[in-house]
């Protein structure tokens, strides 16, 4: 197995009918990058850059950003690496300003809002994304956009950081591609307008579905109601998937629904091109991909829309998974 799992590194991620689908890894951490190659990865889809704080004890500074970025941007050499702003808050606390204690804290001071209440942390980290631009293909992405004002106070910021960086002389890139997380329905809700201000989307699952079914996902006792295949989770996922088609904004897919083999099948047959998972979830889901047509998963994505509950849909999804074996 060890030797077939080798050999599908090498291979695209192409389903039987030739479409050549962008197989991405979420990353935490630099080393990481290692496992991606290993597998066979397209690319970073997701680096999940508020690692850095919770690995230190002490406020990461522009130039440890600057380091990590550019380890990963060097080690991807010449593959795309979307670096996601800090997410900080909720569940993933900072130091100093960025820790606070709240009552609801997935619903309060958490990710972009955060950023833009604490610039003294934001702009070094976006100083240090545009400098590390420099040695590869690297897109900034912005968590957690809920409304357009958000995406532009993010925006403007990043332009006032090239401006500052162009008077300091240091090396940097301020023509990298821009996109943002859809992982709020306001967001899904609003996305026509959101596209005419963004290069790309990703679809954050782990948090819409969170948001669109109001249950705390790190929430034990209320588990069993979060579910990413919930009929309304996929209803706000299939129209961001048009929307995007529709405006031409090219869309992925990074949060965990993408590494269950079922429910990628599912998000191809909705239209998706690109999915960004885990490094341990690369060949598995490689796999699947390698093992059906798009005709297969537009007729399993039909049927799913019918459905009227998750355990349904995740029912199905299993079983034609295992015709697929
Ligand atoms: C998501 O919400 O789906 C996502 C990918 O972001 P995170 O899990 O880091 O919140
Ligand atoms: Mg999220």
């Amino acid at each position: 197995l060890a030797v077939r799992l080798a050999e599908l590194s090498q291979l695209p991620a192409e389903t039987t009918d030739g479409v050549r689908i962008q197989l991405n890894a979420n990353i935490e951490f630099p080393h990481e990058t290692v496992a991606c190659i290993d597998r066979g990865a397209d690319g970073i889809g997701l680096y999940r850059t508020e690692f850095l704080y919770l690995s230190s004890d002490d406020e990461p500074s522009e130039e440890d950003h600057y380091q990590a970025y550019s380890e990963v941007v060097q080690k991807m050499d010449g593959r795309p690496v979307v670096i996601r702003t800090l997410d900080l808050g909720a569940d993933k606390m900072g130091r100093g300003n960025m820790a606070h204690r709240e009552n609801n804290p997935f619903l309060g001071l958490r990710s972009i809002r955060l950023s833009l209440r604490n610039l003294d942390v934001f702009r070094p980290q976006l100083r240090a994304v545009l400098r590390a631009a420099v040695h590869g293909d690297v897109r900034v992405m912005f968590p957690l956009i809920t409304t357009i004002n958000e995406l532009r106070q993010a925006r403007m910021l990043l332009n006032v950081v090239a401006e500052d960086l162009q008077e300091s002389g240091l090396p940097y890139r301020s023509d990298l591609p821009v996109g943002m997380m859809v992982e709020v329905p306001a967001a899904v809700m609003m996305l026509e307008h959101f596209a005419s201000e963004v290069d790309f989307f990703s679809i954050g699952t782990n948090d819409l579905a969170q948001y669109t079914l109001a249950v705390d996902r790190s929430n034990e006792y209320v588990a069993d109601l979060y579910q990413s295949s919930d009929p309304a989770v996929l209803r706000l996922i299939q129209h961001s998937i048009d929307v995007a088609a529709k405006s031409q904004t090219p869309v992925s897919v990074c949060g965990e629904m993408s590494s269950n083999p079922g429910r990628a099948l599912l998000l191809l047959g909705m239209g998706v091109r690109n999915l960004s998972v885990p490094p341990s979830a690369l060949p598995r889901v490689k796999k699947v991909i390698r093992n059906v047509s798009i005709d297969q998963c537009k007729a399993i994505a039909e049927r799913v829309m019918k459905l009227e509950a998750a355990r349904d849909v995740d029912l199905y999804l299993l079983d034609r998974l295992s015709d697929l074996a």
